[in-house]
């Protein structure tokens, strides 16, 4: 069923008594030409499970359905069902839960609903929630360690924070996070048209392909992320001073320490690369 025309998804809604819910950021893509390319760029193929996180009225799940052996589909809106399951019925190797994206163990929800007694090789594709898109990648990237990767669409101003450079405004902890964890690629800008209702922002399609290692070493994972969080959090203070209250020492010991780094005590932490900060982090832990 053409859930991609507008016309379509909106009669369907209306014969299930279905409004699209903000809360749930339920912008529904009606673009076909955009769906068709996200699913062929998803790199989704016979021989691969696709998780799909929030479904919605499956426009996006019938084309993964039709390329992926089999795809898991996880939606919090439980009255999407009935829909869901009339638009999904010509495909048999789709599965779908209602539960929050968040609560979910992904990777066993995947080997349980195929009745696999492995975690299979698998990607995610998806146009998530907006309004949960960080703790999403967080998730998919410290959480799901069998995943190959994802395709996100996000709002555009998210994606431009990820793919950022050192000095930028829009580069801090996401982006440092991001490219901790995954090579990160810029596949497709969506205006804001391409949806019902259409949202007050435009978006882009990222693709994350997680790294076998994470992309530096570091002493202490924990201290490292919570290092970045601090620093990211008091953006206009100088590093000189965001090392010396997180570690708890002086500043002329703080200094020393940065000057045998290289790093100029007075730089923020949106100039320093991901190899600074790891260094950095590791030097203070000695
Ligand atoms: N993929 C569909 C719908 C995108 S809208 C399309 O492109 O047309 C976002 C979807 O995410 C909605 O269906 C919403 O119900 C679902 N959603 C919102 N929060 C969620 C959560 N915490 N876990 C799983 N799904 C969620």
């Amino acid at each position: 069923m053409q859930t991609s025309s507008p016309a379509v998804l909106r009669s369907l809604m209306e014969q299930y008594g279905i409004y699209p819910k903000k809360r749930w950021g339920q912008n529904f893509l009606v673009d076909n030409n955009i769906l068709q390319r996200i699913s062929e760029l998803s790199g989704a193929h016979t021989g691969l499970y696709t998780v799909e996180i929030g479904p919605g009225m499956g426009a996006l799940t019938q084309l993964l359905a039709q390329q992926s052996r089999g795809v898991l589909a996880i939606d919090i809106d439980e009255t999407l069902q009935a829909p869901l399951e009339e638009v999904l019925a010509p495909y048999t190797n789709v599965r779908l839960v209602f539960a929050d994206i968040l609560k979910v163990d992904v990777e066993q929800e995947l080997a349980r609903q195929f009745q696999l007694d492995h975690i299979p090789e698998y990607i995610v594709c998806a146009n998530i929630p907006y309004n949960i898109t960080t703790p999403i990648i967080f998730y998919l990237l410290e959480k799901c360690p069998h995943m190959q990767g994802a395709t996100l669409m996000m709002q555009k101003e998210v994606a431009q924070r990820i793919i950022a450079g050192p000095g930028s405004k829009d580069y801090g902890l996401l982006t440092l996070m991001t490219s901790y964890y995954a090579d990160t690629r810029w596949l497709l800008t969506v205006s804001r048209n391409c949806f019902y209702p259409r949202p007050e922002v435009d978006s882009a399609v990222l693709q994350f392909t997680p790294l076998p290692q994470p992309r530096v070493q570091v002493k202490d994972e924990e201290v490292f992320k919570a290092f970045l969080r601090t620093a990211f959090q008091q953006r206009r203070k100088t590093i000189l001073n965001s090392c010396a209250s997180f570690f708890d020492i002086s500043k002329d010991e703080a200094q020393a320490k940065l000057e045998q780094l290289g790093i100029k005590p007075n730089q923020r932490p949106e100039e320093l690369s991901l190899e600074e900060m790891a260094s950095l982090v590791d030097r203070f832990l000695d």
